[in-house]
């Protein structure tokens, strides 16, 4: 289980305030820090993003998500990239499948 990349990819999201659009900051980043690319908004981290939140969406990508890195893992196995960029998505935008 690659916890540490759904840590990092809570703790490092950010999110913009006047679009909404999202950022992961090891990741995804803006083009410049702080910056949304598609609007020039002011990117922040939600407030709620605590760690007992990253540990209850942890828990949930857990039981919801991991079959699917066992799937990507499988179909993406001759490249890191592709394993790595679907369950980061799921993880970041907060949907499932
Ligand atoms: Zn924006």
């Amino acid at each position: 289980m690659r916890e540490e990349v759904a840590l990092a990819c809570l703790a490092g999201r950010r999110t913009c305030r006047n679009c909404g659009a999202v950022y992961h900051t090891p990741f995804n980043p803006p083009r410049q820090a702080g910056v949304c690319d598609a609007c020039g908004g002011e990117l922040y981290q939600r407030p709620d993003e605590t760690k007992e939140a990253h540990s209850h969406r942890l828990q949930v990508y857990q039981q919801q998500t991991a079959p699917l890195v066992d799937y990507y893992r499988f179909a993406g196995r001759k490249n890191e990239n592709t394993y790595f960029m679907y369950p980061r998505t799921n993880i970041c935008s907060g949907e499932h499948g």
